[in-house]
């Protein structure tokens, strides 16, 4: 399985993408991740990426860009990967088509989490609380999600031009969730 995860923060690409890449026994590539685990080691990709995230930017698509195409070069994403938090601008999604496309492993599909703004700010300020990430305060909140109807949401026609995207009603208990997602992916191979 090859899948980018599309949805604003908050939407449960995390929690899902966990449960999916399992499920499909493929490498689970969350970039959030990767700088959070940079940021505290004190890398230099780390102190790079830094001030763009307590900020609630988006890291420079150039050191993104990087990064991820480092990490699917790894022996683990040969078997299939699903991308948690890249691309999230139109640059970067151009990006992974040429990789792809050279390595003759194009997409199969872009999965978008539809979830409603009320609902997103709720769950947002409850993992704030909960984990004391330092951009889930509430006014870097609004602007990530600024930021993702800006640069990321984009996408979204993006990949439906490309008869790529599927959307998913992320609303609801994790596992009605998954099992939503999880057939939408098997009729999408089945059609496809
Ligand atoms: P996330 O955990 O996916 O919400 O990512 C946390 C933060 O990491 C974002 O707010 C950005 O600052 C940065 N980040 C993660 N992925 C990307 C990306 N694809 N492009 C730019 N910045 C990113």
């Amino acid at each position: 399985m090859r899948l980018v995860v599309l949805g604003p923060p908050g939407a449960g690409k995390g929690t899902q993408a966990v449960r999916i890449a399992e499920q499909f026994a493929c490498a689970d590539v969350a970039t959030g991740d990767i700088f959070r685990a940079n940021v505290a080691e004190g890398t230099e990709l780390g102190r790079a990426a830094q001030e763009y995230m307590d900020r609630g930017d988006l890291v420079p698509d150039e050191v993104v860009i990087a990064m991820v195409m480092e990490r699917l070069a790894e022996r683990d994403c040969q078997a299939g990967f699903l991308l948690d938090g890249f691309p999230r601008t139109v640059a970067q999604a151009e990006a992974l088509d040429r990789r792809l496309a050279e390595l003759g492993t194009p997409l199969e599909a872009a999965l978008s989490f539809d979830v409603t703004e009320e609902e997103l700010l709720r769950r947002l300020a409850g993992r704030a609380a909960a984990q004391h990430r330092a951009d889930d305060v509430e006014q870097t909140i609004r602007h990530r999600l600024e930021v993702f109807a800006i640069k990321t949401r984009p996408l979204i026609d993006y990949y439906a031009h490309r008869g790529l995207l599927i959307s998913v009603d992320a609303i609801g208990p994790i596992e009605v969730v998954t099992k939503r997602i999880l057939t939408a992916l098997e009729g999408n191979r089945r059609s496809g």
